[in-house]
């Protein structure tokens, strides 16, 4: 059992930096959960208080119903693997995995069944007596993981693991680490600033903005039903896209961007929220996958947008069409076909069913 939960937790650092402000996490046990956010959000400084090596300026943090506030980082029960690795450069990978071991006491059977269990649940038994410098990178990243492991921690902390690790190995190590995760069954909360990583890797993620936390869903969820235009913004890839425009009533609900170059009925499912804010501003996003070209468009609901291409870029089995909208720079992720070149004017559909609606003022989501 390993549930960790932060009530309220805060941090400020000298000078009044206030890095998090009144954090809510409840991680369930064995859960796998993400911090995400932008450099400087309050990601790392969340986990590092959750380790203990920071202190908590306010609020509580418990781990499985105890309170931890004032307890050393050793008693706590808790593994972190770093960006950086954090192997000792002289001794080898089996002096690595077993050091923390034999700083707790463990008898020398048990440090060696626990090492040669954790190479390889790694596969890195045939590296076991290699110095760190003779490893790849991937590979001491693998050591990290199993100096953690061998401990049997209740709680796994991850600070942006792979960070170090060329675009391939990052992908490989991914899947790796979420493989490790149902393997070893235990609660894990990795930092991140990669979006792709949040959305692939865990079970539930948490997205910080400035000290704030924004919002708390599985992946999908974010993707679907972002709270607010930070969110939609930051999760997706390409991004979503922003659309300035007012809320307009003739014979129906219609959107209308401020160059008028984009005006559309609104449908019934986003109608009663939407009323609200008649003749008001508000910013349409559309997410790239939800513009389609129009000979591969089924729906007869769709909008039909003409554009001229700006750029035209062909990412093997898709493309990506940029073109403006109200001198808004707009992406869409399309199907490769051959006839499409920069400068072209072409009809494109948007998905009228899938749009986002931000209100102007605080830019939370009015509707989805
Ligand atoms: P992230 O991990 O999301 O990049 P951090 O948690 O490292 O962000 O930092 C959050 C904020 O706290 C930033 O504004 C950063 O400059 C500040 N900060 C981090 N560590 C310290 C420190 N030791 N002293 C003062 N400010 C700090």
């Amino acid at each position: 059992m390993a549930e960790v939960i932060l009530k309220d937790v805060s941090k400020v650092y000298e000078k009044d930096v206030l890095a998090v402000n009144k954090a809510n996490i409840e991680i369930k046990d064995k859960e796998f959960v993400i911090l995400v956010g932008p450099s400087g959000c309050g990601k790392s400084t969340t986990l590092r208080m959750i380790a203990g090596l920071e202190e908590i300026t306010e609020g509580e943090l418990y781990i499985d119903g105890k309170l931890m506030n004032n307890v050393l980082p050793k008693n706590r029960d808790i593994a972190m693997v770093f960006q950086n690795y954090a192997l000792y450069p002289h001794m080898t990978v089996y002096e690595n995995m077993a050091f923390g071991l034999k700083l707790r006491k463990f008898n020398k059977k048990e440090i060696d069944e626990r090492v040669k269990h954790a190479s390889d649940i790694l596969g890195i038994t045939e590296l076991l007596d290699r110095k760190p410098k003779a490893l790849s990178g991937g590979q001491r990243q693998r050591v990290a993981l199993g100096r953690a492991i061998v401990r049997k921690p209740k709680v796994f902390l991850f600070d942006e693991p792979l960070s170090n690790l060329d675009a391939k190995l990052r992908v490989q190590m991914r899947t790796e680490i979420a493989k490790l995760h149902s393997k070893l069954e235990v609660t894990m909360i990795y930092v991140t600033h990669d979006q792709t990583e949040a959305m692939t890797m865990g079970d539930k993620i948490v997205i910080m903005d400035k000290g704030d936390i924004l919002q708390t869903a599985t992946p999908l969820e974010l993707y679907r039903k972002p709270k607010n235009k930070f969110v939609a913004g930051f999760i997706g890839s390409p991004a979503m896209n922003f659309i300035e425009g007012k809320i307009i009533s003739e014979d129906t609900l219609k959107f209308q961007s401020i160059n008028n170059d984009l005006i559309f009925p609104i449908t019934e499912k986003y109608n009663s929220l939407l009323s609200k804010y008649i003749n008001e501003k508000v910013t349409l996003g559309v997410r790239p996958e939800d513009i389609l070209l129009k000979e591969y468009s089924m729906s007869e609901s769709n909008h039909v947008m003409k554009v001229s291409l700006d750029v035209v870029e062909p990412m093997g089995n898709e493309i990506y069409l940029y073109f403006k909208i109200s001198e808004n720079q707009i992406v869409a992720r399309v199907q490769a076909v051959d006839d499409l070149t920069d400068g072209k004017n072409i009809d494109l559909m948007l998905n009228i069913n899938k749009l986002h609606f931000f209100d102007n003022k605080t830019e939370d989501a009015i509707s989805h």
